[in-house]
């Protein structure tokens, strides 16, 4: 008997997922771990809610939420659609539990420990009306290259193509709609 880890890409906080998430990547690996488990091996199939991020702090302001309450939410919602299409995890947890940032954190000093962090300067834009620097994805305008009005400051979800904010035709705030940044 041999022991299998296996997890699926971790579904983002941020709404209920569509269709694909559960056919190209909670599916397959559910087969997968069935079918480890009917050869007899021993079997950990984790998953849990990505909380982290800007679009978690995003869709929270837009359910006019805290991030924690509307993360406790979306977390009993997303579980219980799981359930529903019988995925057969052992362990479906969150990103944001004291056990994950445990354990992040232990990597991550490790990482640090062997010299493999370091610190760099980014430009950001700021939104005088938000009175806040504006993550990526908290700029929204125009693609260049397709056209489409709603393209995000990292990617555009129309054509897919990856974006910088600047790229954008007429960006504008995500939160408030200010184009003054
Ligand atoms: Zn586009």
């Amino acid at each position: 008997m041999t022991r299998h880890l296996i997890t699926s890409a971790l579904p983002y906080i941020n709404g209920v997922k569509h269709l694909g998430t559960l056919v190209g990547s909670q599916l397959p690996a559910d087969l997968y771990a069935r079918f480890q488990r009917a050869r007899g091996n021993e079997v950990l199939f984790l998953c849990a809610t990505d909380e982290h991020g800007a679009p978690a702090e995003l869709a929270a302001a837009k359910a006019d939420q805290s991030v924690a309450e509307y993360c406790a939410e979306m977390h009993a919602v997303q579980s219980k659609l799981a359930e529903g299409f019988r995925l057969s995890f052992d362990h479906y947890g969150r990103s944001s539990s004291p056990q994950n940032h445990a354990l992040t954190q232990h990597f991550a000093g490790k990482l640090a420990e062997a010299g493999l962090i370091e610190e760099k300067l980014d430009k950001q834009v700021y939104s005088p009306t938000d009175g806040r620097f504006l993550p990526d994805r908290y700029i929204e305008g125009t693609c260049p290259n397709c056209g489409y009005e709603r393209a995000r400051g990292d990617q555009c979800e129309n054509c897919t193509k990856q974006l910088d904010p600047t790229d954008l035709i007429n960006p504008r705030s995500a939160i408030s709609g200010s184009t003054d940044l």
